[in-house]
């Protein structure tokens, strides 16, 4: 092969890697293939619950990546995505498991920790609850709320430190975490309702899913997957 070839090779190789990636020029039926595709995928690990499937497939995941980092390449792959401010939308298996050992039932109040991207409240309510949101970095909720709301969802975002949880709706029928804190913050504990359900990934180096569910006052504890979460971080006092 000449120089010239080589060179010519490269320009070819990297003009398809910046047309073929680059989100903006997939239709929204090319996304909808992948999304069906990352269902497919959900149904294969084990992901049984269908309104939980059904809420994978309708919510439009790559509008919550920033745009900045979407890749049509990554936005429905099994693993998580940059979403800027060094954080991570969670991968769609994690957010469909968190999801169906929930089993959220309409219109129960469910408070998520780390709103991230936004994902995971879409899936939430398109299960039909009553989303609260809570996000730490203010970039993060801004972008979160606006997409909310672009796509009709009606989640509460507060930009806060869920370390405090949300006394004021409190008690939430369901706690999902998706920030990992070193152990079961006891606040998130009291703002579950009786019969209510929480899920959250705990630990540092080493991190458990966790289940809690209270029952006549009494919490039970189980303890579920290894996971791997960005660390659930402590606000200014
Ligand atoms: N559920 C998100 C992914 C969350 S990534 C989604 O679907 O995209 C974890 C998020 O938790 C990050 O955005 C991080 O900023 C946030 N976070 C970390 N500590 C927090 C705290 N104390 N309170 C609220 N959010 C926190």
């Amino acid at each position: 092969m000449t120089m010239f070839q080589i060179i010519l090779m490269s320009c070819m190789l990297l003009a398809l890697a910046t047309t073929g990636c680059r989100a903006e020029n997939l239709s929204p039926e090319d996304w909808r293939e992948r999304r069906t595709a990352m269902v497919e995928q959900l149904r294969a690990y084990g992901i049984k619950d269908k309104q939980v499937l059904n809420a994978m497939n309708s919510v439009w995941r790559h509008l919550f990546i920033p745009e900045s980092h979407q890749r049509a390449a990554t936005a429905y792959g099994d693993h998580p995505c940059p979403i800027g401010q060094g954080q991570t939308i969670s991968q769609p298996f994690i957010v469909a498991y968190m999801t169906e050992k929930m089993q959220i039932k309409k219109n129960e109040k469910v408070l998520e920790i780390g709103t991230g991207s936004g994902y995971q409240a879409a899936i939430l309510a398109e299960l039909g609850a009553k989303v609260y949101s809570i996000e730490i970095v203010p970039e993060l909720a801004d972008h979160a709320r606006n997409i909310l709301k672009a796509e009709g969802y009606g989640v509460n975002v507060l930009t806060g430190d869920g370390y405090k949880g949300w006394p004021a709706e409190a008690p939430f029928d369901v706690v999902i975490v998706t920030c990992a804190p070193k152990k079961v913050p006891q606040t998130l504990v009291d703002q579950l309702a009786e019969g209510g359900r929480m899920i959250l990934p705990a630990g540092r180096l080493e991190q458990r899913l966790l289940i809690l569910r209270k029952k006549d006052g009494e919490v039970h504890t189980e303890r579920d997957l290894p996971v791997r979460f960005v660390p659930m971080v402590h606000g200014n006092k």
